[in-house]
């Protein structure tokens, strides 16, 4: 006997009322996405837990790939046994002999959805937990804090049994409200920012300003590389390349040098909320924080923001530099951003940025030239990059890992 499924317990989705069916079904794609290499995997959807019926797909690897999936609040391996008491002391019995070592406490933990069942869950527990006490060594209950906690779950088609429970990626699932445009360098900031909404149900495509000689093809793999950290979440992210040699050319040559900071900037947000026209996008997203860099102070994102009305989401505004670290090792991004590698904007950044550029100034100087079929060059030239996350079944798998 061992874990034939996997339980999944829906997160803050449950609250949403109207919306349930949709997310349900939302979840149930990106979790049979994320687990496209696992052929022999079903997937059973109900109102209230799904069900991932692994058919000798490695439990391991299959719990390694449903704690990115967002909307699932936690999950149980678990062993699905008919809804009679013999059944299902045999099976709790097997599952705390593979999971026990000597001196353990342990704890049953009954619950019904069928209420017609012939013991309730104080006699469940009763029950379960006697048979185990007789027939396991040097093992006793603890109920305030036992090692091993056993789930006993009788619902309407069969009794669950379950020994450890998973966390879960929490937010809602990737996609299941609308996309939005990614604005990712190679720095530290914007994958995290990326990161957060994604795990809000908002599905990311990532624009990327890319000068070459200035910046080189390392600088863009580690923005690949990036995408690729994020497309764990959702499985693939598209990265769209803009060619950005030519704007930052004639910026530097027209634009006030304190003032070139702000108008790459505004020509980035240009550019990238043509695409998101394009591509049908709701929102663009930033890794801005307040106060960090000249071009993230107050007066700046007023000047910049004001090239659109569409939304932005800023993450990371009223977070610290160390917060944002912490997120950036628990995705595996920080190493990636930490690589050196030349920004497009550090090699055209003048000494002294204004850090309180005033919007009618940047108008005025922009004036003086059209930029129009320069913008439209640079959305021209833009490659669309597809990026996927994949994971390899292992040839020889751990079968019993719990
Ligand atoms: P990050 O760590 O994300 O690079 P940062 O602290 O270095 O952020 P800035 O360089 O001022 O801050 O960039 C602010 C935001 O502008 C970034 O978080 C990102 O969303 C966007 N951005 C900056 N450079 C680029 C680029 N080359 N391509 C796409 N977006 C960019
Ligand atoms: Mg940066």
């Amino acid at each position: 006997m061992k874990y034939d499924r996997i339980m999944i317990r829906y997160g803050e989705m449950s609250l949403k009322g109207r919306n349930r069916k949709h997310f349900v079904q939302k979840l149930k794609k990106n979790i049979q996405f994320m687990l496209r290499d696992f052929e022999n995997i079903r997937i059973e959807s109900k109102w209230d837990r799904m069900f991932v019926v692994l058919n000798d797909e490695p439990v391991d690897y299959v719990v390694k790939q449903l704690k990115k999936v967002f909307g699932i609040q936690s999950f149980s391996p678990v062993l699905k046994t008919e809804k009679n008491i013999d059944a299902i002391k045999a099976a709790a019995l097997h599952l705390v002999e593979q999971a026990h070592s000597p001196g353990n406490t342990f704890k049953v933990s009954a619950r019904r959805t069928d209420k017609t069942f012939e013991y309730d869950t104080n006699g469940l527990n009763h029950t379960v937990g006697a048979h185990i006490l007789i027939n396991v060594d040097d093992i006793s209950v603890n109920v305030k804090k036992p090692d091993l906690k056993l789930v006993v779950e009788i619902r309407q088609d069969a009794a669950y049994l379950s020994g450890e429970v998973f966390h879960g990626a929490g937010g809602f699932p990737v996609a299941s409200s609308g996309k939005a445009m990614l604005m990712l360098s190679g720095g530290i900031d914007s994958p995290v920012a990326g990161f957060l909404t994604m795990k809000r149900g908002v599905g990311i495509e990532a624009v990327h300003f890319h000068s070459p000689p200035f910046t080189s093809e390392r600088a863009k793999q580690k923005v690949l590389d990036l995408a690729g950290k994020l497309a764990q979440y959702s499985g693939s992210v598209k990265v769209h390349i803009v060619p950005f040699t030519k704007i930052q050319e004639t910026i530097h040559k027209e634009i006030p040098s304190g003032y070139s900071m702000t108008a790459t900037r505004r020509m980035m947000l240009k550019i990238t909320d043509e695409i998101r026209n394009q591509r049908e996008g709701l929102a663009i997203i930033t890794g801005e924080s307040l106060g960090q860099v000249a071009s993230q102070t107050m007066e700046s994102m007023l000047a910049i923001n004001a090239v659109t009305n569409t939304p932005i989401i800023r993450p990371l505004i009223a977070m610290d530099k160390l917060e944002i670290i912490k997120i950036a090792e628990e995705i595996d991004t920080f190493e990636i951003s930490n690589r050196p590698y030349e920004d497009c904007c550090t090699i055209f950044t003048p000494p002294s940025p204004k850090t309180r550029p005033r919007l009618d100034k940047i108008i005025t100087f922009e004036e003086k030239l059209d930029w129009g079929p320069l913008l439209k060059e640079a959305v021209d030239g833009v490659e669309t990059i597809m990026v996927s996350a994949r994971v390899k079944k292992p040839e020889n798998s751990i079968e019993d890992l719990f």
